[in-house]
C-alpha cells in the first residue's frame, strides 16, 4: 500500500499536469469503487455492466487543488466539491495527455500512479480501469486491480467529515508532531508493541509496513518492543528517525517493490535506499549482521538483530 512518500509523490505529480483542467467527462466502470456523500446524486446501477450514473456534481468543474492527507488524495474542485482517493493495495492513477494515443507508451508524458504492474505500459482504459476522468487535456483513470481501494465525491467542507479522514491522526510534518506528542501516544498504548503504535493511523498517519521497519531501523529499536519499555532517549530517537525516512522517502519520489521501468520513469527508487525492508537474509547496511523477517502486528516485519534491541 503507498505510504505518505508515495502518496505525497502522486499529489506533487498529478497536481503539476491536471490543476486547472476540466472535468468534461466521467465513466464509472465499477459501482464499488465510486462513493457518493449520501447528500449527492444518488447513485443507482442502471443497465448494462459497465454505466454507472454520472455524478452531476463534477462535470465540467475545474481541478483547483490536489493535497495529501495521510495517505489519502484530495481533489478539489471549483463549485465547492472535492474527490478523495485512497489506492489501497493495489489502485493506481495513470495519466495519459490527449496529444498522446491511449496506450502509447512512448513520448515520456504518461504518468503511472500506484502499485506498479503491466497497466503501466498498457493501453487504457484496461480491465483494471474502475473510474475514468475525461479532462480537458488528457484523461485520468483509477484502475485497481482487487477493489479495495475508492474514489469518493463529497462538497468540499465535508471532505474531513469523511469516515476514512475524521479518524486520522497527526501528520508528521505537521508542526504539533514533536518529541513530546510521540512520548504521550506511546505511554497510552503500553501494551502495545512499538511497531502497532507508529502504524496506528489515529496517532500519527501516513506511516505504513516500509516506513515502520525504516524508521525502527534508524532508532535502533527492535519492533516488538512494548510501549512501556521505550525510555525517553529512545522517543527523540524514534521521532528524528521517523522524520528522516519519509523525507528521504519523499526526496526519491517513494519505493516501488516491483520494478517495471516506464518511460515517464514515474517510479520511485527508494527501494534502492531501503535499509532493512524487503532485505530479509542481507547484510545489514551499519553491522555484519543478517537482516531478519518475523512477524509484528499482523506485518512481515524487517530488522537487524544486532543494531535493533
Ligand atoms: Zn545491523
Amino acid at each position: 500500500m503507498p505510504e505518505l512518500p508515495e502518496v505525497e509523490t502522486v499529489v506533487r505529480g498529478l497536481s503539476r499536469h491536471i490543476v486547472g483542467q476540466k472535468i468534461k467527462h466521467v465513466e464509472i466502470l465499477s459501482a464499488k469503487s465510486f462513493l457518493w456523500n449520501p447528500k449527492l446524486t444518488k447513485s443507482k446501477k442502471v443497465g448494462g455492466k459497465t454505466a454507472y450514473p454520472i455524478p452531476q456534481e463534477i462535470l465540467r468543474r475545474t481541478i483547483k487543488k490536489i493535497s495529501r492527507r495521510g495517505k489519502g488524495i484530495i481533489i478539489d474542485l471549483d463549485k465547492g466539491y472535492s474527490i478523495l482517493i485512497h489506492l489501497k493495495m493495489t489502485g493506481q492513477l495513470i495519466y495519459i495527455p490527449k496529444d498522446k494515443k491511449p496506450g502509447r507508451t512512448t513520448g515520456g508524458k504518461r504518468l503511472n500512479y500506484g502499485h506498479p504492474d503491466k497497466n503501466f505500459s498498457q493501453a487504457m482504459p484496461s480491465k483494471h480501469t474502475r473510474v475514468w476522468f475525461e479532462l480537458s487535456k488528457g484523461n485520468l483513470y483509477f484502475n485497481d486491480q482487487r477493489r479495495f481501494g475508492w474514489v469518493k465525491l463529497t462538497p468540499t467542507q465535508d471532505v474531513f467529515k469523511d469516515k476514512f479522514f475524521a479518524k486520522l491522526g497527526l501528520e508528521p510534518f505537521d508542526k504539533k508532531f514533536t518529541p513530546p506528542f510521540l512520548w504521550s501516544a506511546i505511554q497510552r498504548h503500553p501494551k502495545a508493541n512499538i511497531k502497532a503504535i507508529i502504524l496506528d493511523q489515529s496517532l500519527i498517519t501516513g506511516i505504513g509496513n516500509i516506513y515502520s521497519d525504516e524508521a525502527l531501523f534508524y532508532a535502533r529499536l527492535k519492533p516488538t518492543r512494548l510501549g512501556r519499555s521505550i525510555t525517553k532517549p529512545e522517543v527523540t530517537k524514534l521521532y528524528a528517525a521517523i522524520k528522516k525516512v519519509l523525507e528521504k522517502g519523499i526526496k526519491y519520489s517513494g519505493t516501488s517493490i516491483n520494478t517495471h521501468r516506464t518511460p515517464e520513469g514515474s517510479m520511485g527508487k527508494m527501494q534502492n535506499y531501503l535499509a532493512v525492508y524487503e532485505r530479509e537474509g542481507q547484510p545489514c547496511r551499519s553491522c555484519k549482521g543478517i537482516i531478519t523477517k518475523i512477524r509484528v502486528a499482523g506485518r512481515g516485519t524487517h530488522y537487524c538483530p544486532m543494531c535493533q534491541h
